[in-house]
């Protein structure tokens, strides 16, 4: 009853505002368990003298997530785009910041006003990161990416002390490295190696003082976990461990973590028992894909009302038993719930997700986002 009113009452308020009033889909926030994932990650990295950098950027800078990385002692952010910090700083959630992606050209000038630690691949830009910073009397610091391997950003590890010897040693404040996220590159003691060997004979050799050796995102933990990491290595950024406690690159689930921090919820508009095989000449699915089908007969299925424009549906984790995810177009989902039980139009079901999947609900206008002390 009180629920009815509830939703009468929200529906007229969304009325005057002329807005529709939408429930489902949605994604349940729950910020304890996101809390409780930092603090365990914050925990295990400072037995080892490393500072945890919490990444912000698959909630677009969610100033509540951004909260509960701070209650958890986190104290930089980590954010690849600066509306996502403006979004965070409106909100009263102080940095520092660190900008995660290499900065634009047409926005240096802002990057420098709001963030604390950038991220460089290029001794012209590192010279414009500190003349910007001097002229705006900020303490900007400079961390120059190096690539051990993967293949996204950074100078090529082979010729890394020759392309940063160029820049002003003063103003380096650190080096770092990034895995897994182009290449699938997994890392291990030999690529922090690398990385440390260069600091070296930057320092000995052309009068660097790197501070910074920020060593990875979230592939680096399973190496943290078994004593992989080198000392020297002293600052590792992590994002999907906290928000999701999984691991891609690894295709692992981190025991130590809690998965039931992000859940969607979808409703369901339709249930029908139907071949498990289309039928006619077959062509490719709305996105170009060729989808596979096995002939299990006939089974019941439920459509969601949840897509691909909300949605990776290839990450998306049933909760409940019995219920496979099939295929999905742009704005329905089909679900095999033969095993599942009793289904109606009107039921609502749950799923976890991974990361591509939560960044698509994040970003999704359709997806409501509702913060739950425990889901
Ligand atoms: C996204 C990103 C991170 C965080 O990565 P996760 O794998 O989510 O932990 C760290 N560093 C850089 C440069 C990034 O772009």
């Amino acid at each position: 009853m009180i629920s009815v009113i509830m939703i009468l009452t929200t529906s007229i308020l969304f009325y005057y505002k002329k807005e529709v009033f939408s429930m489902y889909p949605r994604v349940l926030i729950n910020l304890k368990e996101i809390e409780e994932n930092a603090r365990k990650v914050v925990q295990m990295a400072e037995k080892r003298g490393i500072e945890i950098v919490g990444v912000t950027k698959v909630t677009l800078g969610d100033p509540r997530f951004a909260e509960a990385l701070k209650r958890a002692g986190i104290k930089i952010l980590g954010e690849s785009r600066l509306k996502n910090v403006l979004r965070m700083k409106k909100a009263g959630i102080e940095g520092p910041f660190m900008l995660l992606r290499l900065p634009m050209m047409s926005e240096l000038v802002e990057d420098v006003k709001h963030f604390d630690y950038i991220m460089v691949s290029d001794p012209k830009v590192a010279r414009m990161v500190e003349e910007l910073s001097k002229e705006t009397g900020r303490n900007v610091k400079i961390i120059y990416m190096i690539d051990v391997g993967d293949l996204r950003e950074g100078v090529w590890y082979e010729k890394a002390v020759e392309e940063i010897s160029q820049c002003n040693p003063s103003s380096i404040s650190g080096i770092g490295t990034n895995f897994g996220c182009y290449g699938g590159i997994i890392p291990t003691k030999e690529k922090f190696e690398m990385l440390l060997s260069i600091k070296e004979k930057l320092e000995k050799e052309h009068g660097f003082n790197i501070e910074i050796v920020s060593g990875g995102n979230t592939p680096t933990l399973l190496a943290l976990e078994s004593g992989e990491i080198p000392e020297g290595v002293n600052q590792l950024r992590i994002g999907e461990a906290i928000a999701l406690g999984r691991d891609i690159t690894n295709n692992r689930v981190i025991d130590w973590l809690s998965q039931d921090t992000f859940i969607v919820e979808a409703e369901v508009i339709e249930v029908k028992e139907k071949p498990s095989i289309p039928v006619g000449r077959r062509g490719l699915d709305v996105f170009g894909r060729k989808v596979e089908f096995v002939d299990r007969g006939i089974r019941r299925r439920a459509i969601c009302a949840l897509g691909e424009q909300d949605i990776d549906s290839r990450g998306l984790i049933p909760v409940d038993k019995g219920v496979e995810v099939l295929h999905a177009s742009s704005d329905h989902i089909v679900l095999d719930v033969t095993e599942y039980g009793d289904v109606k139009v009107g039921d609502v079901f749950r799923f976890r997700m991974t990361y591509s999947c939560l960044l698509k609900a994040m970003t999704s206008p359709f997806v409501e986002k509702r913060y739950e002390p425990s889901i």
